[in-house]
């Protein structure tokens, strides 16, 4: 069996604003002043037009859902924990494609393209201290529940 966590963000220079932005609620993307187009995940370099004329911005956190798989079998620490889960790749309303993971809902809720809003998985539910970068991680909610 693995051992370790394979759920924490590995944090550099270049992505610590993303993460501390994550740690305040805040969901950040990568645009390209040359061709305008929005990307994600975050890259020096504009994947379209490899301008390296690319800022961060904040993403208004509303996208829908392209796909999703529930999750009910998976060996690296911490996830066997929190089988089964729903991963999910979205389309942010700024244009990127995201993976990530639908919290707070039955899969039966979910069909393509329902509207979703993110929210983060704090501290208190990955294990790890509050506050701080690296402590929040992006997640999805069907839009009309919970708090938006
Ligand atoms: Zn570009």
């Amino acid at each position: 069996m693995p051992t370790g966590r394979y759920d924490l963000p590995e944090i550099d220079a270049f992505t610590r604003p993303y993460w501390d932005a994550a740690a305040e609620g805040r969901l950040l993307i990568r645009r390209c002043r040359d061709c305008g187009v929005a990307h994600h995940y975050p890259r020096e370099f504009c994947p379209r037009c490899w301008s390296d004329a690319v800022d961060w911005e904040r993403a208004c956190g509303r996208a829908t859902l392209y796909t999703w798989s529930v999750v009910h079998l998976n060996d690296l620490p911490p996830f066997g924990d929190r089988v089964p889960y729903t991963a999910a790749v979205v389309d942010l309303a700024e244009g990127p494609r995201m993976m990530t993971e639908i919290v707070d809902c039955a899969e039966s809720e979910l069909w393509i393209g329902v509207d979703l809003r993110v929210a983060f998985r704090t501290g208190t539910d990955t294990g790890m201290p509050a506050g701080g970068a690296g402590h929040a991680v992006p997640v999805f909610r069907v839009a009309g529940t919970g708090v938006e």
